[in-house]
């Protein structure tokens, strides 16, 4: 019988579940709606019965939504904490799984699980500390630290990094009121999240052209939350996945903007010319959560070991 991991990408939307015998090899996957913890939780150990049969479960990985709690001598270990979303709020997560199956469940978030599955395996492979940032309906980050992935107080936070205002291109201010619950158009998410590029458009960041202006605003913003980043963790390569990025050329102005906004003061080339090699595109695309679900899983079943 093969041996597999189970792997949980849970997010605020969706919980896609998988069993894979690595990133190249995902041998089933489901797509689950994020209902309530009631339902959607023994939908995913469900689904993980149904199809580990005829295979031996090594372990288990869950890149989770946040903020969730990392700390192994917490009572409340393997939660989900403070979330906005309704009825998430103090919700175990590893606990139903240990209890279902009794093997390592691997927890972190869904950007450190997804940076692990990018220094694994895809485009951050050699580079520590690596950065794995999305942006789309929030902005979320994670980071390699000495091969693992950081924890502190609780995890990495970088959506929340508090960022300044800037002008639209013709240079007038912008006034858009902000898109984060916490801190409104006080921080990163606030200001460069899909929905702030929506909000300033009144139309779907999606349905926005290219030639936008607002394209340029949403780079300068990027790169301001970019450049706190690499001065405050210095890591040797960001990977940048999430739908905003990619659009027209979003990735190829905030490279640019970085190098501006750094003004010189990191001399690597790395960031002086802007270059295709230090702000990249996940490799794993969509699946990079997933693919960090089934590192956590191979690393918890390492510790075990
Ligand atoms: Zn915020």
């Amino acid at each position: 019988m093969a041996r597999v991991y189970g792997a949980i990408e849970g997010g605020g939307t969706k919980f896609v579940c998988a069993i894979a015998t690595g990133p190249e090899d995902i041998l089933t996957r489901v797509r689950l709606d994020t209902r309530t913890p009631a339902q959607t939780i023994p939908e995913a150990i469900a689904f993980l019965r149904d199809a580990t049969r005829g295979h031996v479960l090594a372990a288990i990985g869950v890149a989770c939504f946040g903020p969730i709690e990392l700390d192994p001598c917490a009572p409340d270990y393997g939660s989900v904490t403070t979330t906005v979303k309704p009825g998430w709020a103090h919700t175990p997560i590893v606990g139903p799984l240990r209890e279902a199956f009794g093997v390592p469940v691997g927890f972190d978030t869904d950007v450190n699980g997804a940076a692990l599955g990018e220094v694994r395996w895809g485009a951050a492979q050699g580079c520590d500390p690596a950065i794995y940032l999305t942006v789309g309906t929030g902005i979320g980050g994670g980071a390699i630290v000495n091969g693992r992935p950081l924890h502190g107080l609780m995890h990495p936070e970088i959506g929340h990094l508090p960022i300044p205002r800037i002008t639209w291109p013709d240079g007038r201010p912008d006034d858009y009121v902000g898109a984060c619950a916490y801190h409104g158009g006080g921080c990163f998410e606030g200001l460069a999240s899909g929905p702030a590029i929506g909000a300033r458009a009144g139309r779907p960041a999606e349905s926005i052209p290219n030639d936008d202006p607002i394209w340029e605003l949403e780079a300068g913003y990027l790169a301001l939350g970019l450049a706190s980043v690499v001065l405050s963790l210095s890591p040797r390569r960001i990977v940048v996945g999430g739908g905003v990025m990619h659009r027209g050329d979003v990735l190829r102005r905030t490279r640019e903007r970085l190098r501006d906004v750094l003004a010189g003061y990191v001399g690597r080339p790395e960031v002086t010319v802007p270059n295709e090699t230090y702000v990249v595109p996940p490799r794993f695309g969509q699946d990079a959560g997933l693919v960090g679900a089934i590192a956590l899983a191979e690393a918890a079943e390492q510790g075990a070991r």
